[in-house]
């Protein structure tokens, strides 16, 4: 193996979607797992990414194993636990709009930072480290303990580390401990990559150069404020720029638009430490994801040629 490794940590879900006469169609996806796959359409063959996850001993484990692998994606890491199962939700669509039913609470990947020496392992093994708010906010409360504090070490030995809160509010045991915890994920990290539009609903930001103040106040060093169609402000070192988004014919499906906008964004930002032009990159690729059906786009289709 090569020595620069991408570690992405989280939850990766059996999806099922509408396919038509009742029939449900067969996916696998997740925040984390998704920003993984489009930082290995996205990166040169000198990076390995990695998903780090738990999953159970059922054919299900086995087919999303083996799906993470035939994206790129090493799985090696991946522990496995006996009697447990990964996650489910399946998109549900009427009169055209979507909404979202989760089986979730017992799954396999609550457990992913059970186990502290594994953990370790893993992050130390990596140069760049990859979470989000969901992660944390899946975990029994010591375990995310347990995680921050790995992703603390990390970032105190220099390594890159990431975090997208990516706010769901029906995954947290109240707002109180989501404040806080969202807030320790932000502390123990280097780059933040927030939504805005999460982050005024849910810590009540008027601005974005509020939601940047708070993140960088809490010990960030780079935040990138993602704004949908209204583009993205960088901050990175207390140096701000702001990129606009692509201009879309058609927004098909805005699915993963922010997982795909990270990927994208971190591949080119670890090649080229040129945050800018990174987030003009990330704007196309999003676009791309925006134009198609699903959360994961096929590589063919970004646009990326020659990798
Ligand atoms: P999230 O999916 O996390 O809420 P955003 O909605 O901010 O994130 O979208 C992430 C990125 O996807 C944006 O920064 C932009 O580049 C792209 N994007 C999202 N919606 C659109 C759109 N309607 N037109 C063009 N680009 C978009």
């Amino acid at each position: 193996m090569n020595g620069r490794r991408f570690l992405s940590i989280g939850e990766c879900m059996v999806e099922l979607s509408q396919a038509g006469d009742g029939l449900l169609r067969k996916g696998f996806a997740g925040d984390t797992f998704n920003t993984a796959w489009y930082a290995r359409a996205c990166l040169g063959p000198d990076w390995s990414v990695d998903y780090f996850t738990a999953l159970g001993d059922d054919a299900m484990s086995d087919e999303m194993a083996a799906f993470i692998a035939g994206a790129g994606i090493g799985t090696n890491l991946i522990r496995r636990i006996k009697g447990k199962t990964p996650g489910l939700y399946m998109i549900n669509l009427k009169n055209g709009e979507r909404s979202f039913s989760y089986w979730r609470d017992s799954s396999a990947a609550r457990s992913l930072a059970a186990d502290p020496d594994h953990l370790r392992e893993a992050v130390e093994s990596a140069e760049v480290i990859y979470f989000s708010g969901i992660t944390l906010a899946i975990l029994p409360q010591e375990d995310a303990a347990t995680l921050l504090s790995e992703i603390r070490r990390a970032k105190a030995v220099g390594k890159l580390v990431v975090f997208d809160p990516n706010i769901r509010p029906r995954l947290w045991s109240s707002y109180d401990v989501m404040h806080t915890t969202i807030s320790e994920g932000a502390r123990s990290s280097v780059l933040v990559m927030p939504s805005f539009d999460d982050e005024a609903a849910h810590f009540g930001d008027d601005s974005i150069e509020a939601t940047i103040h708070r993140y960088r106040a809490l010990g960030a060093l780079d935040v990138v404020v993602k704004n949908g169609a209204d583009g993205v402000n960088l901050n990175f070192g207390g140096e701000e720029s702001f990129v606009p988004a692509e201009k879309v014919e058609k927004v098909v499906d805005t699915t993963s638009a922010g997982d795909s906008f990270n990927g994208a964004f971190l591949a080119r930002y670890l090649e080229t430490q040129d945050a800018p032009a990174a987030a003009r990159f990330a704007a196309k690729v999003a676009a791309r994801v925006v134009s198609e059906h699903g959360a994961l786009v096929a590589k063919e289709k970004l646009g990326l040629r020659g990798r």
